[in-house]
């Protein structure tokens, strides 16, 4: 049997029987009748059958204001290990009882919401939590912030954006920052929900409906000037609405928002140059970036435009002079390359090999990690599928495992 839900039992054993005590104490319990179930509860759980131990523990409690914390957390315990249907039991159970006070019944609402959720039973956790905004003052900001995770599970971005700018004034209100209350998540408002827009940007421009996503990108910037994904966005839909322009203007600002991303903006920003035909002024600012903020990413971005522009040799001379500064696989792998330009297939079989052994190298590796959780992949999420946290995944610029 599992240690943690032994140790976990026998402290809501001793709860119980403490409560017992004091209840008999006061003349409230028939000392001799109601310790039965409890006896029973303990003799199931040192025979090691939990399962009895938690249905004699329920009977044995009677629910009422002073117990009912002891029947949430035994509830709790149970969602936690992934016993959900006794945890809806418990929950269930506190619930068909009326002469309980409202605000004890909104907190039981709550937890059951909460089993529900552990069950993935969405519609029905969506139903206990709207009622819960509409009628407990002490609960809503908890459900509201439950119902911004169910709509963002279900990709629903329009409710989730109406949750979100419900949680805004408040927040502001209050002046603090999210951490300070233990129900809420560690991200503010305005960072979910400039992704939110971005979200639904992205439909709108997967549409064709390039003005719609458009406006949906500068909403979120004016909820998080910071949210480099809605100015990366934003180039691509300035770019295909044929302002190559404005989606410069767009790109050069995650400079400014956030150098780590420079090279997710590359892609772009060269079709929009191209466009232009000022191929120069891209390189201009690429090496500019460089030098303020080099990363193995932004290296090879360079790189691949002076090979185009200047030919494979100087880039080959400048990518060597670069690697001696900041070595990485990308690099190598790059340099490889240009040097089988240069030698116009002369160098044989041996080039190729390193070249293969490189790549499977480079694809055992990791391009991305989230700054919040560790999680690593090889492709960029905005959402992070580890912490559940939004704009925390950035590309890997450490030189050993880049
Ligand atoms: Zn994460």
């Amino acid at each position: 049997m599992n240690d943690y839900l032994v140790f976990s039992l026998l402290f809501v054993a001793i709860a119980i029987g403490w409560f017992l005590g004091r209840r008999s104490q006061r003349g409230s319990v028939n000392a001799r009748d109601l310790p039965g179930q409890y006896y029973k509860g303990l003799n199931y759980l040192l025979d090691g059958r939990p399962d009895g131990a938690v249905d004699a523990f329920i009977n044995a409690l009677e629910v009422n204001s002073e117990t009912l914390e002891t029947h949430i957390a035994l509830g709790n315990l149970l969602r936690k290990r992934g016993e959900v249907d006794r945890a809806i039991r418990i929950h269930q159970n506190l619930l068909a009882r009326p002469s309980l006070p409202r605000v004890q019944v909104h907190q039981a609402h709550l937890e059951l919401a909460r089993d529900y959720i552990s069950a993935g039973l969405l519609d029905r956790a969506e139903r206990l939590l709207m009622d819960l905004v509409a009628e407990s003052p002490a609960k809503r900001r908890a459900s509201q912030w439950h119902l911004l995770d169910i709509y963002q599970s279900e990709r629903e971005w329009q409710r989730a954006i109406d949750i979100a700018l419900d949680l805004l004034p408040r927040k502001s209100l209050l002046g603090g920052s999210s951490a300070e209350d233990p129900e809420e998540p560690g991200q503010s408002v305005p960072t979910v929900l400039a992704h939110f827009y971005c979200e639904l940007a992205e439909e709108r421009h997967r549409a064709g409906e390039l003005t719609a996503a458009q406006n949906l990108l500068l909403e979120a910037l004016a909820r998080d000037k910071q949210c480099v994904r809605a100015s990366i966005m934003l180039g691509a839909v300035e770019l295909d609405a044929g302002r190559a322009k404005q989606a410069i203007k767009a790109l050069r600002r995650v400079r400014q928002q956030d150098p780590l991303y420079i090279s997710e903006s590359v892609p772009t920003l060269r079709d929009c140059y191209r466009q232009l035909g000022d191929e120069k002024a891209l390189r201009a600012y690429l090496k500019e970036c460089l030098d303020s903020h080099p990363s193995p990413p932004l290296l090879l971005a360079t790189v691949e435009d002076i090979r185009a522009s200047e030919g494979s040799e100087v880039a080959e001379a400048f990518l060597v002079a670069q690697l001696e500064k900041m070595p990485s696989l990308r690099g190598l792998e790059q340099l490889l390359d240009l040097q089988a330009d240069v030698s116009e297939g002369q160098s044989g079989d041996k080039l190729g090999l390193v070249q293969n052994l490189v790549q499977r190298l480079i694809e055992e590796r990791p391009s991305y990690r989230c700054s919040h959780c560790g999680f690593s992949g090889r492709h960029l999420h905005w959402f992070c599928p580890g912490c559940k946290y939004w704009g925390t995944v950035t590309p890997i610029r450490g030189t050993s495992l880049e």
